[in-house]
């Protein structure tokens, strides 16, 4: 399990969205996925497809537990897991740890790799996290 190092986080700017607006535009899309079959649509991966459970990128290793006392533990670094932390920042919450299974963070940006092709990089400072579509 990797963790992100709090110390390396930016901090977000002043908010400049319509948190009603955004908030209604996030239930009209959930309604629209909501299944009937709830959870059970989803694959599990075990069998054939316990291979997805293993983290390609990084070398297998065993190391020592960690023992450490935060006033916030964040399971996950993918994107959700480091705007928390910013946001946590942004509250004047340093004492965080984010907890990631995988070998680095980003997770589904990290689990999932386009080989060839390349973007810009665009620093979390520069996204407000929103749809401004
Ligand atoms: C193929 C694909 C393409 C996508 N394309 C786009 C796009 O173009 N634009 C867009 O806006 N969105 C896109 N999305 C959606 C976007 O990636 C997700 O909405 C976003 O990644 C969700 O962030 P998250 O932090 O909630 O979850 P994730 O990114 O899934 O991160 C969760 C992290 O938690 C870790 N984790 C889970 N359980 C544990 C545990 N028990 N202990 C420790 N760590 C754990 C996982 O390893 C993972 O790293 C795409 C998604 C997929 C799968």
């Amino acid at each position: 399990m990797g963790s992100v190092i709090p110390e390396t986080l930016p901090t977000s700017s002043e908010k400049t969205f319509d948190t009603k607006k955004i908030e209604a535009i996030y239930k009209k899309e959930r309604e629209k996925r909501i299944r009937e079959d709830g959870p059970t649509q989803f694959l599990q991966a075990v069998g054939k497809y316990s291979h997805f459970k293993e983290d390609p990128w990084a070398v297998p290793f065993v190391r020592d537990p960690i023992e450490q006392e935060t006033k916030v533990a964040i399971v996950g670094a993918g994107f959700g897991g480091l705007v928390a932390g910013v946001k946590l920042r942004d509250q004047g919450v340093n004492d965080f740890l984010i907890l990631e299974k995988g070998g680095g963070y980003g997770g589904t940006w990290y689990w999932n790799r386009y080989p060839g092709i390349s973007l810009p990089d665009i620093t979390l400072e520069k996204m407000n996290f929103m749809d401004n579509s």
